[in-house]
Parts: C-alpha cells; structure tokens; sequence
C-alpha cells in the first residue's frame, strides 16, 4: 500500500489563479493559515485506471461540510474522528495524465473555503488473453440479442438510480475469503471472434461455494441474466455497486437489505462461462474498479 501525501499550502491568490474560487471571506476573525490549508492524503494501492482511492483530508475539523470532485465524480465525504475522508475511483477507461482534486469546505458561519491537489495518472498495460466459450454467446440469435438488450436497459436503470447515502461501513471484504481475482482489465477475444475488455476479476471456486456480500447495501438486482448467468447487484449508496454473476443460487431478493458479510449466494457456472468461478466487478459513479483494489484499502473500522 503507497501512500501518497500532499500539503496544499495555498494563499487565497493562488485558490484565485488555480480555480477562480472566490478569496475566503474573513468573517469572525480571519481563520488562521494552519485552519485553511489541510493535509491531502491519497490511500491507494496506485493511481493507475481501475483503482479504488480513499481521499483524507486532516486539519479541516472544524468543517461542517467538506465536497470534493475528483476525476468528473462528486466526492461524498463524512467525518471521523476529526478527519474527513471520501471515496473516489480511477475508472478503467481513465486517460494516463495530470489532474486535480478540487475539495471545499464549509465553516459553521457559512463561509466557503477551497484547497486543490494536483496529482497524476500513470499508465497501465492490461494483457490480452483468448477464452473458448459456448458459440451462442458469440453470435446471438435474435431472441438472445432483444433479452441481452432488454437486460442491458435494466443495469442501466439501477445504475442511475443510485441510494442517495452511504450504506457502507468501514473495510471492504473478499467475497470468497483468500481466494485470488485474476483478469481485472484483460483484453479478451472470444472463440477468436469477439473482442472485450473484463471489467471485473474472476475468482476460481468450486461450484456451491458460498459467497459473502462485501459490505452493507441494498440487493437492487438478483435475477438471471444471459451473459451474467444468476446475478446479484448491491447498491452501497452514493453511487457505488458490487456485482456477483454466474452463481448456482441467489440466496437474496430484490430489496433485502444486506450486512457486510452476510452470504448471499452459492458460487456456480450459469451464463457466459467456461467454468464453475465467481465474476466481480465493483462500479463506483460509472468507473469501474478493480474489487481488489477497493478490499484492500485500509478503512478504518466505524
Ligand atoms: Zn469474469
């Protein structure tokens, strides 16, 4: 786990230039150089696409509200212990380059104070791998297409209907404890035909195995799918998914509310597979992440 930790001393004509914000207002009693500039810290395993981050942000007790966008994505933060921390992900299709994260924060009285971070993206390569699986997922006959597309719409529903606050608490875990998520990002042809990238990582299981849900949501989707075979999708509020596919047996419904933990269904072979494995995949406000990025960040326990 790097770490990666900036001071954004910045005077007011510096926030001015960075970003247009506006200088901060003294109101009662200018707020002091060590109140106004907080400690930006980034936990990630790196800043590379398809990698989960947890933004911090210290010195900035005194806030009541601290905002943040990182990446096109609004930054949700909430408090603990005195710091503030939030949520952010490199999505896979993230171009390698040079960023900034804006945050803002609120004082009590109102007033509005903002600080930046610049930061880079570096470039990852994602192997290509070749898979033999059953030709009817290659090319789809008409009545395959119209369910594959009619079940696309569905995702596409619950994804922009996210649960409007966080139902997550402290770490993410594994679905399945010590076993490996391989291909996160692989470039993949199919039958030598079809080419796509994974968007989730593979986990190897014999069929039945319990999985668990990695981490307190809502069960938003539990149905079968063409390609994804039986799948669960849970909703952990504030735009941030976990998605288990190819299962023998869901053993939740639309609407349970989950615990980290708890175990929602049996490890199989349904849908597009070429094997008994549980695919994961971890989509945060349309990016998506490698799970294994996001379970072994170290979030403290609330
Ligand atoms: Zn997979």
């Amino acid at each position: 786990m790097l770490t990666f930790v900036l001071i954004a001393f910045l005077s007011s004509a510096q926030l001015s230039a960075a970003g247009g914000f506006p200088p901060a207002l003294p109101a009662v009693g200018e707020p002091s150089l060590q109140q106004t500039s907080p400690l930006i810290e980034f936990r990630a395993r790196s800043l590379q696409p398809g990698e989960a981050v947890l933004i911090r942000v210290k010195g900035w007790e005194m806030m009541s509200e601290v905002r943040g966008r990182f990446l096109n994505q609004e930054l949700h933060f909430f408090s603990q212990a005195g710091e503030w921390s939030a949520l952010g992900g490199v999505g896979l299709a993230t171009s390698p380059g040079d960023y900034q994260l804006e945050i803002e924060g609120t004082l009590p009285d109102g007033t509005l104070l903002k600080a930046v971070k610049d930061f880079t993206i570096e470039k990852k390569i994602f192997p290509l791998q070749s898979l033999k699986v059953d030709p009817r997922f290659i090319v789809l006959s008409p009545e395959d297409q119209r369910r594959a597309a009619e079940e696309q719409e569905i995702m596409r529903k619950v994804w922009e209907n996210p649960q409007p606050v966080r139902l997550w608490r402290g770490r993410f875990l594994a679905p399945i404890p010590d076993v490996e998520g391989r291909g996160f990002g692989n470039f993949r042809v199919f039958n030598d035909q079809r080419r796509s990238q994974h968007t989730g990582v593979d986990m190897s299981a014999p069929e039945g195995t319990p999985l668990r849900a990695c981490n307190s949501g809502v069960v938003v989707l539990a149905m079968e799918l063409f390609f994804g075979g039986n799948t669960i999708f849970i909703d952990h509020g504030e735009g941030l998914y976990s998605m288990y596919f190819h299962l023998s047996e869901i053993l939740v419904k639309k609407g349970d509310m989950v615990i980290r933990g708890e175990t929602i269904g049996l490890v199989g072979a349904t849908g597009r597979v070429t094997g008994p494995h549980l695919h994961c995949s971890i989509r945060l406000k349309g990016a998506r992440l490698d799970p294994f990025s996001l379970f072994s960040l170290a979030l403290e326990e609330e």
